[in-house]
């Protein structure tokens, strides 16, 4: 890891790992892939792609991860996961593959693949009061819809029918998309921001 920016790990245990990892660089954060328990000392934030979230949740427990990354996140890592990664960030999960367990942090739920087989991938453009203009350029793959949230999360975009897709739990973000296909920029700039 050269430079002087954030520390942010991706997590590499599955999924479209590298597309994370060239956008975070951009921003000068200092990126490393996290696959081991001991690849989460050096970090001050993480992020969660997208893949298979059952997969990925099988993968924790295989590799060791999934206990100490819980207790990072207890203790207030920033993290940010895009589809599968914010499967594992909600608290409650519809559809959830046999033994899928979520790490939780966002207190939301979401019902996966909650997109028909003609919409299983789509790109749209959502309005972020949040984020401001332009609209959000949003790549939907297989993703997941948050059907419920409590009272800290804030919905940062929504699709044209009022469902949530993007959400904010204090240091915890998640997206149903994918921005990094897109181009799109500023979640991963939120997180950076909120890291110490
Ligand atoms: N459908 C996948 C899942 O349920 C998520 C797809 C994605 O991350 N692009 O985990």
């Amino acid at each position: 890891m050269a430079g002087s920016g954030p520390r942010v790990g991706v997590l590499a245990l599955q999924g479209g790992v590298r597309e994370h990892i060239r956008l975070l660089d951009e921003l000068g954060a200092r990126t490393s892939a996290v696959r081991r328990p001991e690849d989460l000392e050096e970090i001050d934030g993480i992020v969660l792609p997208g893949g298979e979230s059952g997969a990925i949740s099988r993968l924790l427990d295989v590799v060791g991860l999934r206990e100490p990354l819980l207790a990072r996140l207890r203790e207030g890592l920033p993290a940010y996961g895009t589809c599968a990664g914010l499967i594992l960030l909600a608290d409650r999960v519809e559809g959830a593959a046999p033994g899928q367990r979520p790490l939780g942090g966002i207190d939301a739920t979401v019902r996966r693949n909650a997109f028909g087989r003609q919409n299983e991938s789509f790109e749209a453009d959502l309005a972020s009061p949040d984020l401001g203009d332009p609209p959000v350029r949003a790549a939907f793959i297989r993703a997941p819809v948050v059907v419920q949230v409590g009272a800290s999360v804030r919905v940062l975009a929504a699709l044209p029918d009022g469902r949530p897709v993007a959400v904010e739990d204090g240091v915890r973000i998640g997206t149903s998309f994918h921005p990094e296909v897109t181009g799109e920029t500023r979640f991963h700039r939120r997180l950076l921001d909120r890291l110490g």
